[in-house]
């Protein structure tokens, strides 16, 4: 249970996938239960680690079998959102910019930004990701930036 304390203490029992509470107090063996997760993708920048994250068990991806699902919030209005795990990875791996949503006005696209960069100040704190906001096509673009 040392490694179990010692995740959580580092993610401050905040499940990496789904951004909420995980409760130390309940059982590994319940759902909502703390769980160690260690998806293959999450590496240390050198070298092949993997990196430990927790996660509720019933959100765990059981080593990478199952894809990681990081859900947009339901109270954006984000038009065609883009997984945001998948591209936060591929920013990893090739760096550059992506276009992640577009939003119907300035204010949303703000407010899209702002939650999206404080997710990823969890998701992936050792990545440096910024937020480009730029008008197109009568909507607001919202593009993910490595760098
Ligand atoms: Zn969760």
């Amino acid at each position: 249970m040392s490694d179990l304390n010692a995740i959580g203490d580092q993610d401050n029992w905040i499940c990496w996938l789904c951004d909420q509470k995980v409760d130390p107090d309940i059982s590994v063996n319940s759902d909502l239960g703390p769980s160690v997760d260690s998806y293959g993708a999450v590496r240390v920048k050198k070298g092949a680690d993997f990196v430990e994250r927790l996660a509720h068990r019933q959100c765990n991806t059981m080593k990478g079998k199952i894809s990681p699902v990081v859900p947009w919030s339901k109270d954006l209005l984000v038009v065609d959102p883009s997984p945001i795990f998948e591209t936060v990875e591929r920013l990893r791996k090739k760096g550059g910019r992506e276009i992640i949503a577009r939003c119907p006005d300035e204010n949303d696209a703000n407010q899209a930004s702002e939650w999206l960069l404080d997710r990823l100040s969890r998701l992936a704190p050792e990545l440096k990701l910024s937020t480009q906001i730029s008008p197109g096509g009568g909507q607001y673009v919202l593009a993910l930036k490595l760098g």
